[in-house]
């Protein structure tokens, strides 16, 4: 680790005062405690580099959305002083720009029109029979004709990463047959409108990383940094997630809260943290997390030793 005094991390943090960050919750339930780490590390990171930190719910799978937890996760967030900049964006509201996405991709011939049932699949990789149909058919799913080679990237920590996407998923779906664009066009073409250069999020999501560069790579966006936040395990060994029933964060104790979310992920906390003002407590955890979570230098051992729950 580089020695460096507050001046020198002032200085070097200067230069990124173009970071725009962002935390995209689902509404499909309350905020776990994982949830919150997510959005507390991407707050950190982008308030520790003097950037706009942006919200956005990530609502475009509505059969999954839950009445009421939008408003619920925003309350949780606001609860805890995680106020964010600019105005709230929701997938629903964006279709326009994901179909004008559809269409570029489509004139440079990366699209095909899919008839095939999901049973006849069986969850494989898909075996690209419906490759030919290029132009538009009713009651298709539209895949993209996955371009050969590796996707190759370098995430914050150091760790390159590299996947084949042709051999892992193949020809994967980007509108569904019942008219929903899919997660990873969606991810892509709100990253690259709301100028997202830094994305803090948890480890699960890792495994969209090769899907999403791939396609940012062939709509000729900028792409943006990942820095991968170990996900929180239950006392099974299982993912906190809605799926498995994991409780919504409390928000009568932000103080508390904060104090374990800053826990997992490796910063001191203040002894008083209990006594002090939510403002004050985020001020000594952004400070802290420039200590130890700038460009390249974030090691989370505490997260990974955690167990709880
Ligand atoms: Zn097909």
């Amino acid at each position: 680790m580089r020695e460096t005094g507050s001046n020198d991390i002032h200085e070097a943090m200067a230069g990124h005062s173009n970071y725009v960050g962002r935390f995209a919750p689902s509404p499909s339930g309350p905020l776990h405690l994982g949830s919150m780490l997510a959005a507390l590390a991407s707050y950190l990171d982008a308030k520790a580099a003097g950037g706009q930190w942006l919200v956005r719910i990530d609502d475009i799978d509505t059969p999954r959305n839950v009445d009421g937890a939008e408003e619920v996760i925003l309350r949780t967030l606001e609860a805890h002083g995680l106020y964010w900049d600019g105005a709230l964006t929701r997938q629903s509201e964006r279709l326009d720009q994901y179909e004008a996405a559809l269409a570029e991709l489509a004139q440079k011939g990366l699209l095909f029109w899919c008839s095939c049932s999901r049973k006849s699949l069986r969850g494989n990789i898909y075996p690209g029979k419906c490759r030919q149909h290029t132009a538009h058919r009713e009651d298709c799913a539209i895949r993209l004709r996955t371009p050969p080679g590796e996707v190759r990237w370098q995430e914050r920590s150091g760790q390159a990463h590299s996947e084949n996407v042709e051999k892992t998923v193949g020809d994967y779906v980007l509108k569904r047959r019942d008219g929903i664009f899919s997660y990873q066009l969606c991810v892509v073409v709100d990253d690259a409108d709301s100028g997202i250069n830094h994305i803090v999020r948890g480890d699960d999501l890792r495994i969209t990383t090769g899907r999403q560069i791939q396609l940012t790579r062939l709509l000729g966006y900028p792409e943006a940094t990942y820095l991968h936040i170990p996900t929180i395990n239950s006392r099974s060994g299982h993912k906190l997630s809605k799926q498995t029933f994991a409780p919504g964060v409390d928000t009568q104790n932000p103080n508390q809260t904060l104090t374990t979310l800053m826990q997992l992920l490796g910063l001191v906390t203040p002894t008083n943290a209990l006594h002090l003002s939510i403002e004050e407590l985020l001020r000594i955890a952004i400070e802290q997390w420039r200590l130890v979570a700038t460009e390249g230098r974030y090691q989370p051992t505490a997260i990974e030793n955690f167990v709880g729950f």
